[in-house]
Formats: structure tokens, C-alpha cells, sequence
């Protein structure tokens, strides 16, 4: 009868768990780890996700890192409407023309056209830049460092994937404007340090800061500097978060003009303008990094439960006093470590078998199980289970205080040391075509010497793509079995050039080290 019902149980425990492998089924694991872990929810507009507690908590996470670091810097928050006239929409010709096929439009209300339909926001350079024009009367009225928190809309055509592609998105986009160029450019560094801590820090995901070329770049826009991350279970790389120099491009179409400050007789400036965003596709580049078959792995910095206790051991044996002390015991643990600072929850649910309890907290990532039982109590430790490697380990109730905290810094940096581990064994050298192609196949990021010519890097992506039908399905998201390798982006730290060094396509002189792959 007993073993019936463990073996009840133990289905149970599997019907909740993940059912498919991160190696044979990337995206229909990606999924299930999305849903189950109770992150996501799918919705009934195609590329709409809906965000739950478990990853919105996550973002107000990275909201508090991100806006304690820009307000030091000037920043101040503010919103602006989401709909957009098309006349001042279309006002860069260079940037509408960038995002003009993913631009949704509202035509009606209710059952009359509108005169004039009206655009929802793909991005607010528009929308906020006439408004500049109009607060900024005079050099001392630079710089102008507004940001908002806010959601954007780009009818996606591609595969829609949630967090990393979606058709409305949350993000943060910071726009600024100053006197000078020298102010402009120290500032889109800046961001860029802050967007490759929010990746490295928090979320433990190592990143490769660069910029983009200029088939890449942002349109409209003088120079983009980008973090770019890496899947290794799919290969491909992924575009992390972006931080532009505008340039003086919008300044001269809107009109956002100053006195030069050494005299008044001399030509008016055109201000220096940056735009920056990160967005929530952060976290499913965390989730898909860290997360395995049993499912999240959630870094202890974004965990909103880092500790979770489990009372154990407890059978029809077992007295009902010694029950009380066990979980009694658990409860004094859970206060303790709240005491602490740490984030902390008990599971005394009698409704459900420890081992259930067990998937279904591994399910949602928590990075730390303590298990408390008979045996336990007795010798006043508590076993310690890590979420990422399973490993076990007993700490004396009098240590949690100093322990626990020491367990999940060893956690975060584990998993930023594996994940960088990964990301560096993946980045490959070539300098030869064959190479490249070779090292492409198997899964790499690539970086080339290259010789910085637009044609020279679309003919790269065409001559990679995967032609031969014996390839296909080999993986199973959107199209990428024939996809070719897009540039990343130019890394900040650059491999010596030879002298004479020769771009690994063409043949001409190369002028850097490029970085290339397949990529979300
Ligand atoms: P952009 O304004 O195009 O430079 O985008 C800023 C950042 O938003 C990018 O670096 C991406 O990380 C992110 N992003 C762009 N498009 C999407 C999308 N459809 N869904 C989620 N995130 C996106
Ligand atoms: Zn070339």
C-alpha cells in the first residue's frame, strides 16, 4: 500500500517537472521552463507574452541596479505618450526607414477611421525629440538626461521568441543631449559598463562589449556600442543591450540648437544626442544560459526566494512532538535567516511529500533547499542542497547567519565562472574561410580579421548560410539551420592584427578583429 502510494508520488513529482531536454528540444524546453517555473504565460496575440511575479520581480531588480547608477549621472525618469503622429514619425528619413516594417498603426476607434492614423512607438526618439527642441533654449540648459521605463511595440515578422523577441516589449530608453561630442561619447560608455553589470552581475551571463558595424548599427544614429552574450545550446550569439551615439543627426531634423557658449556672434550648435535601451529580453538570455532539465536556475542576486525550507523525515513513526520540534526547528531557521537579510521561505505544506516539494522548488529556480529532519535536529545542522550542482553540504544552525550568505556568492560566481568558461571556449579565432565555416558548424562565435566592408559582410552571411538539405533540422527554432552569420559586433578588446593581415573573406587588408555567428 506504502509503496503504491510513493510510487504515486514520485509521478507526481514528474508530471510537474520538465519533460524535455535542453539538448534534443532547445526551444520546447525553453518553454516548459518558462511556464512551469511560473515566469511566463502565453497569451492569445501572437509575440505577446504575459510576465509573471517570478521574472517581473527580476526586472524590478534590474530597475533598482540600473536607476540608482543613472540618476548619479544626471538622469531623471519621466514618461511620455506611446502613440506617435506619422509627420513627426517619418521626420529621419534614415531611422523610419529602419524600423517603418515593424511600426503597428491604430487606424480606428470604435467604429470611425481615424483621419489620420496614428503610430504606436517602436522607439521614442521621435515622440520626445520635438520636445527637446523646445526645453533646450541654451547651452546651460545641457546636458538633458531623460529616461523612461516604459513598453514599446515592433510587429516582429521574425520567429517571435519570449523575452528575447516580442512584439510589445518592456525596456528602459534613456535619452540625452549634450554640448559636446567628448560628453556624448564618455556617456554611451558609461551606459554600456552599467548594461554589461546588469548581464554580469546580477544575472551572471559574461558579455563582449563592442561596436557595431555600420550595416548594424542603429538607423539614424552616428555609432552604436552593444553587450553581446552567447547560447551555447543553440550557438548563437545574442544582442544584449545598446547604447548610441546619435550623433548630431536628430538635433539638425528637429531643430535642437544652442548658443555657442565662447560668443554669441558665432553659428549656432546642433547638440550631441545618445539613446540607450536594455530590455526584458535579459532575462530569457539568463534563463536559457543558466537553467537545466529540472528546471530555472535563478541567480541568488534576481532569486526573490533564495532559501527555501523543507521539513523532512517526518512518518507515521514519527511522535507528534518530535513533528512539532522539526517543524518548529524549520520555522526558527526561515526567521533566522530573514533576520539576516536573506530572502527565505519555509514549504510546511502537510499536503505534499517532500520529494514534490523538492521539483517544485528546483522547478522555480530557488537557488538554495535546506532540508531539516530527525537527524538533523539532533545534531543542529541543517543539510544545504545547491539548486546548480545538486551538491550537498551540512551547516550548523549557529552558522546559517555567515554560511548561507558565503553559499550564495559561491553560487552567483559559479555560475557567471561556468557560463564565461563556456562563452570563452566558444569564441574561436580564424583567419582562414574554411575555418570559419568549420567553426561555425560547431556551434562558435567566431572573431576574424576583417576588412570593414559592407558588401564584404553581407557576402560573409550569404556564403555561411547552410544550404544542403541534409542540415535541415538539425535544430528546430525558426530557420536557422540555413541562417548565416551576421557581425556582432567589433570587440573593445582586440587580438593583435598581424601586419599584412588579411580579411578572412575578401582578401583585402583587414582593419580589425570582427566578431561573427549565427544569432538570435
Ligand atoms: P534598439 O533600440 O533596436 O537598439 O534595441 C534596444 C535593445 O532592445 C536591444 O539591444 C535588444 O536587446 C532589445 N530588443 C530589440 N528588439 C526586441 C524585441 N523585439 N523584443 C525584446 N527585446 C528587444
Ligand atoms: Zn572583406
Amino acid at each position: 500500500q506504502q509503496a503504491k502510494a510513493q510510487a504515486a508520488k514520485l509521478e507526481d513529482a514528474k508530471l510537474i517537472g520538465i519533460t524535455i531536454d535542453k539538448h534534443l528540444d532547445f526551444p520546447g524546453w525553453y518553454s516548459q521552463v518558462l511556464t512551469k517555473g511560473e515566469m511566463l504565460e502565453y497569451y492569445d496575440v501572437s509575440g505577446c507574452y504575459i510576465m509573471r511575479p517570478a521574472s517581473y520581480s527580476i526586472w524590478e531588480t534590474i530597475q533598482d541596479y540600473f536607476n540608482v547608477r543613472i540618476k548619479k549621472l544626471g538622469v531623471k525618469n519621466t514618461y511620455f505618450p506611446m502613440f506617435v503622429s506619422s509627420r513627426v514619425l517619418e521626420k529621419e528619413k534614415d531611422h523610419i526607414e529602419g524600423f517603418a516594417p515593424e511600426v503597428a498603426w491604430v487606424t480606428r476607434a470604435g467604429s470611425s477611421e481615424l483621419e489620420e492614423p496614428i503610430a504606436i512607438r517602436p522607439t521614442s526618439e521621435t515622440v520626445m525629440y520635438p520636445y527637446y527642441a523646445k526645453w533646450i533654449r541654451s547651452y546651460r540648459d545641457l546636458p538633458l538626461k531623460l529616461n523612461q521605463w516604459n513598453s514599446v511595440v515592433r510587429w516582429e515578422f521574425k520567429h517571435p521568441q519570449p523575452f528575447l523577441r516580442t512584439r510589445e516589449f518592456l525596456w528602459q530608453e534613456g535619452h540625452t543631449a549634450h554640448l559636446t561630442f567628448d560628453s556624448a561619447n564618455e556617456e554611451v560608455l558609461t551606459i554600456l559598463d552599467y548594461y554589461a553589470g546588469i548581464y554580469e552581475e546580477l544575472l551572471a551571463v559574461p558579455v563582449i562589449k563592442g561596436k557595431k558595424t555600420e550595416k548594424e548599427k542603429f538607423a539614424g544614429g552616428l555609432f552604436t556600442t552593444t553587450c553581446e552574450s552567447f547560447i551555447p545550446a543553440t550557438g548563437r550569439g545574442i544582442q544584449g543591450a545598446t547604447s548610441h551615439c546619435l550623433g548630431q543627426n536628430f538635433s539638425k531634423m528637429f531643430g535642437i540648437q544652442v548658443e555657442d557658449p565662447s560668443g554669441s556672434d558665432k553659428p549656432k550648435l546642433y547638440v550631441w544626442q545618445n539613446s540607450w535601451g536594455l530590455s526584458t529580453r535579459v532575462i530569457g538570455v539568463m534563463v536559457m544560459i543558466h537553467s537545466d532539465n529540472k528546471g530555472l536556475v535563478l541567480p541568488p542576486r534576481v532569486a526573490s526566494t533564495q532559501v527555501v525550507i523543507i521539513p523532512v523525515g517526518i512518518t507515521s513513526k514519527t511522535t507528534k512532538e518530535e513533528e512539532n520540534a522539526i517543524l518548529d526547528g524549520a520555522k526558527k531557521i526561515e526567521s533566522e535567516l530573514l533576520k539576516a537579510g536573506i530572502l527565505a521561505t519555509g514549504d510546511y505544506r502537510d499536503n505534499y511529500s517532500p520529494g514534490w516539494k523538492f521539483s517544485n522548488w528546483e522547478l522555480k529556480g530557488v537557488p538554495i533547499r535546506l532540508e531539516f529532519g530527525p537527524k538533523d535536529l539532533k545534531k543542529n545542522s541543517v543539510v544545504a542542497v545547491r539548486r546548480d550542482t545538486s551538491a550537498k553540504s551540512f551547516i550548523n544552525i549557529d552558522d546559517l547567519e555567515t554560511k548561507i550568505p558565503d553559499l550564495l556568492n559561491t553560487i552567483q560566481q559559479d555560475l557567471y565562472d561556468r557560463a564565461k568558461a563556456k562563452f570563452d571556449s566558444h569564441r574561436i579565432i580564424c583567419d582562414k574561410w574554411d575555418d570559419f565555416i568549420k567553426a561555425l558548424e560547431s556551434q562558435n562565435l567566431i572573431l576574424a580579421p576583417w576588412c570593414g566592408v559592407m558588401e564584404c559582410e553581407e557576402d560573409i552571411k550569404d556564403s555561411s548560410a547552410r544550404k544542403s538539405e541534409e542540415d535541415e533540422g538539425v535544430e528546430h527554432d525558426d530557420k536557422a539551420p540555413s541562417m548565416g552569420a551576421k557581425s556582432l559586433c567589433i570587440p573593445f578588446d582586440q587580438p593583435e592584427l598581424k601586419e599584412g593581415q588579411k580579411c578572412v573573406r575578401c582578401g583585402k587588408l583587414a582593419v580589425n578583429y570582427t566578431m561573427f555567428g549565427r544569432s538570435y
